[in-house]
């Protein structure tokens, strides 16, 4: 199996149906896709030399070649590696290297940053090809390739999560995880309209680039906003442009559409559904978006590990629970999804009764095969053949799932992940810094903000400004704190652990 089939499938179904698009212009049908993918995937293995199973990393905020880029390594039988284009140099060139990727593929301004990446790798670098130049256009102009024969366990996607430790991990996604997701995807969330629409506001190297392949598997054309990213007010334009439009958006971003001033007389009836996950979101908000747009959400819990794929609850759900004035249907993840089992266990492995909270853990098609080059990792993560997501919730006797906590003490800010450990290292290199502890707190825009604890070595060693320009030096610009607190001591507990409770219970004083 190969999960490029099922664009060589629409290809042959609806030609000339649109399957690309950027803003409100159609750039290619289907079959002009296909064309194009075969085309770049020659060019990758015969005159870039690349081997079956190399990884190709994808450094770059949305474009419509992200798109021809990802069928192109899974036609070509190779991995890709879509990097976040926000990420800090350092961060890329730790993924860069660590994937051993071979070939990098920039647009504009990523182009400096993966340049800039090169100074602080330790292997050799990849070769670089900038979307934007002629380089990128020549590699359209000689033969197509057949699709590879893949197998169904051959990598097809490294999906880099943060991790815990300050270094990300590659979640090793296979044709098969992708196909268990997509399959899923129809059966749980939504079958979609064929000849729709899937518009990517979020970013394709993370959740949008997995919802494309339900997406195109149903015949859907894939709209980048001509912006690249997330802008309400064009976004709000777009749903009348294009017929039944789905997108991924992260809570935050559904909320930033409902705010908008032009929310209210948008022409919204092409809108088929909102899917929001990676984050939780509240009923308030919840109720707030169904007042604007109607029965339009859907909501996915899922992580790298196991993309997209642990519960839902599809459109007909939502509408139920919501009629129903059922405000803890509303609040859960929904159910585990068809392709997986979901179950809740201790600090065992022990399965706990349906109402107590646990480790949630999962298993199925659709979960990773391990983390890329870390066998502790994959093994911890693994470990008893279920896969362990850091995550704490509980079932009821419904089925549905609540999230009443994630992985430790992470931070979702925006709808990205941000680990506290991260910042914590890059704020300790400060020699003014005794010691520090990171942790979100409510946000009304973002959803959570970061905070810092800060200990100094005496007092007025260090201040907000010295920290921030660490920061920026270090790590993405998002990640950095947004308000520091300069404290003498640190709550800790009896084995010496900072209590991150009761610095959210301080800080929640103002
Ligand atoms: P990532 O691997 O970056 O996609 O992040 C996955 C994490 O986001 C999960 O482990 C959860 O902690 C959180 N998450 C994902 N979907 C949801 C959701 N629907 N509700 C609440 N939290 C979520």
């Amino acid at each position: 199996m190969n999960i490029a089939h099922h664009l060589d499938r629409m290809a042959a179904l609806r030609p000339d149906a649109p399957a690309l698009a950027h803003g409100d212009t159609v750039l290619v049908g289907f079959a002009g896709l296909r064309l194009r993918v075969a085309r770049l995937a020659c060019a990758l293995r015969g005159r870039l030399g690349l081997l079956p199973g190399d990884r190709v990393a994808i450094v770059m905020p949305n474009a419509p070649a992200c798109v021809e880029i990802l069928y192109a390594c899974w036609w070509a039988g190779l991995a890709a590696v879509p990097v976040n284009a926000k990420l800090h140099a350092r961060e890329i060139a730790y993924v860069l290297g660590h994937s051993g990727a071979r070939l990098a593929f920039v647009t504009g301004a990523t182009a400096d940053l993966v340049a800039d990446a090169a100074r602080f790798a330790d292997e050799t670098p990849p070769r670089v090809i900038d979307a934007d130049g002629s380089a990128f256009a020549d590699l359209f102009a000689g033969d197509v390739a057949p699709m590879t024969d893949t197998q169904a366990n051959d990598l097809a996607w490294l999906f880099y999560t943060s991790g815990t430790t300050g270094r990300p991990k590659g979640a090793m996604l296979s044709h098969r995880n992708l196909l268990a997701m997509t399959t899923s995807y129809f059966i749980d969330i939504d079958p979609l309209q064929p000849g729709g629409t899937q518009i990517h506001a979020a970013p394709l190297s993370h959740g949008s680039g997995l919802y494309m392949l339900p997406s195109v598997a149903q015949g859907n054309c894939q709209v980048i906003p001509a912006s690249g990213q997330f802008d309400a007010a064009e976004l709000l334009d777009l749903f009348g442009r294009w017929p039944h439009v789905s997108m991924f958006a992260a809570p935050t971003m559904i909320k930033r559409l409902v705010d908008h001033p032009a929310a209210a007389t948008a022409a919204v009836d092409g809108l088929r559904a909102i899917v929001w996950g990676g984050a939780p979101m509240y009923v308030a908000d919840i109720e707030a978006a169904i007042t604007r747009f109607g029965y339009r959400f859907a909501q996915l819990y899922g992580q790298g590990e196991t993309p997209m794929t642990i519960t839902g609850m599809s459109r007909a759900m939502l509408e139920r629970f919501h009629r129903a004035g059922d405000s803890a249907g509303l609040a859960s993840a929904g159910c585990a999804q068809s392709v997986v089992r979901v179950r809740i266990a201790d600090a065992d492995d022990r399965d706990v009764p349906a109402g107590t909270a646990g480790e949630i853990l999962v298993r199925g098609d659709s979960v990773m095969s391990g983390y890329w080059r870390n066998p502790e990792a994959s093994a911890d993560a693994l470990r008893g053949g279920w896969l362990h997501t850091g995550d704490v919730g509980e079932l009821d006797s419904r089925g549905l799932l609540t999230l009443r906590d994630r992985s430790k003490d992470l931070i979702i800010s925006g709808g990205s992940n941000i680990y506290p450990r991260e910042v914590e290292e890059v704020l300790l290199r400060h020699p003014g810094v005794a010691e520090c502890a990171v942790i979100g707190v409510p946000d009304p825009e973002w959803g959570e903000s970061v905070l810092a604890f800060v200990v100094a070595r005496v007092p007025g060693a260090v201040d907000a400004t010295a920290l921030d320009a660490l920061c920026l030096a270090h790590i993405a610009r998002f990640k950095r704190p947004k308000a520091y607190r300069f404290v003498e001591t640190l709550p800790k507990s009896n084995y010496g652990k900072i209590l991150k409770t009761e610095l959210r219970a301080l800080a929640a004083l103002g």
